[in-house]
């Protein structure tokens, strides 16, 4: 299955919202990251003229909205079921960064349809409906200040799925590249530490945590074989300048 396809399977239930142009707005918010299947739990007002204007050329996903009349109902065909919430809960129930959430739900829509719900907007999801979600997630904000507008949070919700799906799709990288492999890149590492030794840059004797944070930012940016090759080159260019450096420096005077 594709990322796409799996972006697609990850549907969005709004529960109890008053504000028809909320609905249009999450719709919008949707479609721009890919995904596509609405689900509307006791909607204040649907359809409704203003759900459609703010929606702006998200009619499809609007008009493929679905209306149910319990939560159980939306979620009948979920695996995987992800609540979100402004508020931290005296119910302690599992907490998800938007990040971790996405990842999770993706994760489900690879072998189902994955479900992440909103609450109505002045009240938010009751314990009951979150107790029907496998967890919850909360988009982090200021202390003093912590709902955001309902498509305003499904907008953030759907970015973090739209990033996950990218870069699961190794969307980081250039479209034909392969990620380097660990053999190679043990064999860069240990090129690029000769090379910094006879340098003098790194001293073999004290060479403290220099090359652990050199792997550590190559392994952050998760280098391709191509970028890889271009590394190697440039330790090859510089053993080379070194050398001619070393046999004129030892020449024996004329
Ligand atoms: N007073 C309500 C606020 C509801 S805001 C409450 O405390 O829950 C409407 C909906 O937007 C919420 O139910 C939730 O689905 C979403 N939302 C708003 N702010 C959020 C945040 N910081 N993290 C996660 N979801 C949020």
């Amino acid at each position: 299955m594709t990322e796409r396809t799996a972006l697609g399977r990850v549907c969005v239930v709004l529960v109890d919202t008053s504000h028809p142009g909320n609905i249009g707005a999450a719709a919008r918010a949707m479609k721009t990251m890919g995904l596509t299947d609405l689900r509307l739990v006791r909607p204040g007002r649907f359809p409704c003229a203003e759900a459609t204007a703010r929606a702006s050329g998200a009619d499809d996903v609007l008009g493929g909205a679905r209306v149910f009349a319990t939560l159980d109902e939306a979620l009948q065909d979920a695996v995987r079921v992800i609540a979100t919430s402004a508020r931290t809960r005296t119910l302690s129930w599992p907490e998800l960064t938007p990040r971790a959430a996405a990842t999770e739900l993706l994760a489900g829509a690879r072998e189902g349809n994955a479900a992440v719900v909103f609450g109505a907007e002045r009240s938010g999801l009751s314990n009951a409906e979150l107790e029907r979600c496998g967890a919850m997630l909360r988009i982090p904000t200021d202390a003093g200040f912590s709902s955001l507008n309902l498509a305003a949070a499904v907008q953030i919700v759907c970015y973090e799925l739209r990033l996950a799906a990218e870069l699961a799709a190794g969307g980081a990288r250039a479209g034909d590249e392969q990620p380097a492999r660990h053999e190679d890149l043990q064999r860069f590492y240990a090129a690029l530490e000769s090379t910094l030794v006879e340098l003098a840059f790194l001293d073999p004797d004290n060479p403290r945590q220099l090359l652990r944070r050199l792997r550590r930012l190559f392994n952050r940016a998760q280098v391709s074989d191509v970028e890889l090759r271009i590394l190697r080159g440039i330790l090859t260019a510089v053993d080379r300048q070194s050398e001619t450096l070393r046999a004129f420096r030892d020449r024996k005077p004329l």
